[in-house]
């Protein structure tokens, strides 16, 4: 009897170098959303680090909504988006935070998250912490609180959960360039 080998995330995940400008190393997962198993694989070990009792799984714009959905739907959690400015229909609650240079907007429903729910909250790559310490903040200003961060990649050598305080932070996969 033969057994499938096991699928590693790491040949899935792509090294662009210089994009979108010189000196980033872009990790690119279009390899890893375009084979079905992979991907697959990738949402079941997401799963594994899912606490219990989780309200919602709140995604970040836009690789965050893939695995932050796929999550959704194998656990059969709700999901909420956190979107880019002026993307959301109905009245919104928005944090601005710092980038390199200058800041950034994200925004989410106001309605979309009740006073004590718990969350989980995915993107697909934690870099400096910026972004996923910016969600962080939204959903505690709607009263919830953010039971874990997850991620499919984590640049390591940026130290972004340094920027996450507390909060229970799990990366599939781990680089150091
Ligand atoms: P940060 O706020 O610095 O943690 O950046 C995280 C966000 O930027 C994530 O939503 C990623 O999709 C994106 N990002 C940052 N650096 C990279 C990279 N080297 N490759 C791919 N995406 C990146």
């Amino acid at each position: 009897m033969t057994t499938k080998p096991a699928i590693r995330l790491r040949d899935y995940i792509r090294t662009i170098p210089d994009f979108p400008k010189a000196g980033i190393n872009f990790k690119d997962i279009s390899p890893l959303l375009a084979n079905g198993e992979a991907f697959s694989e990738c949402t079941s070990e997401l799963a594994v680090h899912m606490p219990e009792h989780i309200d919602a799984i709140v995604g970040i714009e836009s690789r965050g909504f893939l695995f932050g959905a796929a999550l959704a739907q194998l656990t059969s959690v709700g999901f909420v988006p956190i979107r880019k400015p002026g993307k959301l229909p109905a009245a919104t609650h928005a944090i601005a935070y710092e980038l390199e240079y200058g800041t950034d907007i994200l925004e989410i429903h106001r309605d979309a998250l009740n006073h004590g729910h718990s969350v989980v909250i995915v993107d697909d790559l934690l870099a400096t912490g910026g972004t996923a310490a910016a969600t962080i903040k939204l959903v505690e200003q709607l009263g919830a609180k953010v039971a874990a961060c997850l991620f499919v990649i984590e640049l390591d050598f940026l130290h972004g959960r340094s920027k996450l305080g507390n909060t229970p932070t799990f990366s599939l996969l781990h680089y150091n360039d």
